[in-house]
């Protein structure tokens, strides 16, 4: 669990990259779903086309039918949103940990407030990360960077606000089960190391488990 621009994204794929993890995002199901017309599919394209959430059941059914089959183990990303469906999924596929990267507002706010687009060739700049050599100039064509309607203070403030509205009771559902690991830092450079050192108390990690093999 994260706020969007938490680097769930980042963490993720360093996890399954240094852990035999599967990792399963919604989003990415759900896409997958309406591209080959399934059932569901049809079901979710239109609240993901109205950017609502896909109703607890087809969610359920959707991810639970996923999980079933897999003799691994697996790291879920974007479910559950809700306590119903954190309902359903404790009691059809117990989970053994949450992990939440708890990143302060202010610090989503000002990375993403600071991201100007070259909307012809979708090149970003950071105006602290990563300035142009001009400020507000794309440095191959010159042209004037835009900052795009997502990565503007208001629209990210909004964004966060709903996913505080939605998450907490979710949060609160498991750190009730006991099972609520938590992160706190400001960067995924500075999180990670504590994620993969939690994650080895879990499962072997890839190099660990390839080294054994060998010796
Ligand atoms: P994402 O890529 O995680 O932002 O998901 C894209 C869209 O899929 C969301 O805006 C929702 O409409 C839908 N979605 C993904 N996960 C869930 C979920 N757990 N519950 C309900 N809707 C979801």
């Amino acid at each position: 669990m994260g706020p969007p621009g938490s680097g769930k994204g980042t963490i993720s794929t360093r996890i399954v990259k240094d852990f035999a993890i599967k990792h399963l995002s919604s989003g990415d199901i759900l896409r997958s779903q309406i591209l080959n017309k399934t059932a569901a599919g049809v079901s979710a394209k239109k609240y993901i086309d109205e950017g609502t959430l896909v109703p607890d059941k087809v969610m359920v059914d959707l991810i639970i039918g996923e999980l079933k089959p897999l003799q691994q183990n697996w790291l879920l990303d974007g479910f559950p949103r809700t306590v119903p469906q954190a309902e359903a999924l404790y009691n059809q596929e117990p989970v053994d940990v949450v992990m939440n990267l708890n990143i302060p507002d202010e610090i989503i706010i000002n990375r993403i407030k600071g991201r100007w687009t070259h909307a012809p060739s979708g090149r970003i700049y950071h105006t602290e990360f990563n300035p142009p050599k001009v400020p507000g100039v794309d440095d191959v064509t010159g042209e004037p960077l835009i900052q795009r309607d997502d990565d503007k203070e208001e629209t990210v403030q909004r964004r966060l606000a709903a996913y505080w509205k939605l998450t907490k009771p979710v949060l609160d559902f498991y750190r009730d089960h006991g099972i609520l690991m938590e992160f706190k830092g400001k960067y995924s450079n500075e999180i990670w190391p504590h994620v993969h050192k939690f994650m080895s108390t879990k499962i072997e990690p890839k190099q660990y488990t390839q080294y054994k093999g060998f010796s």
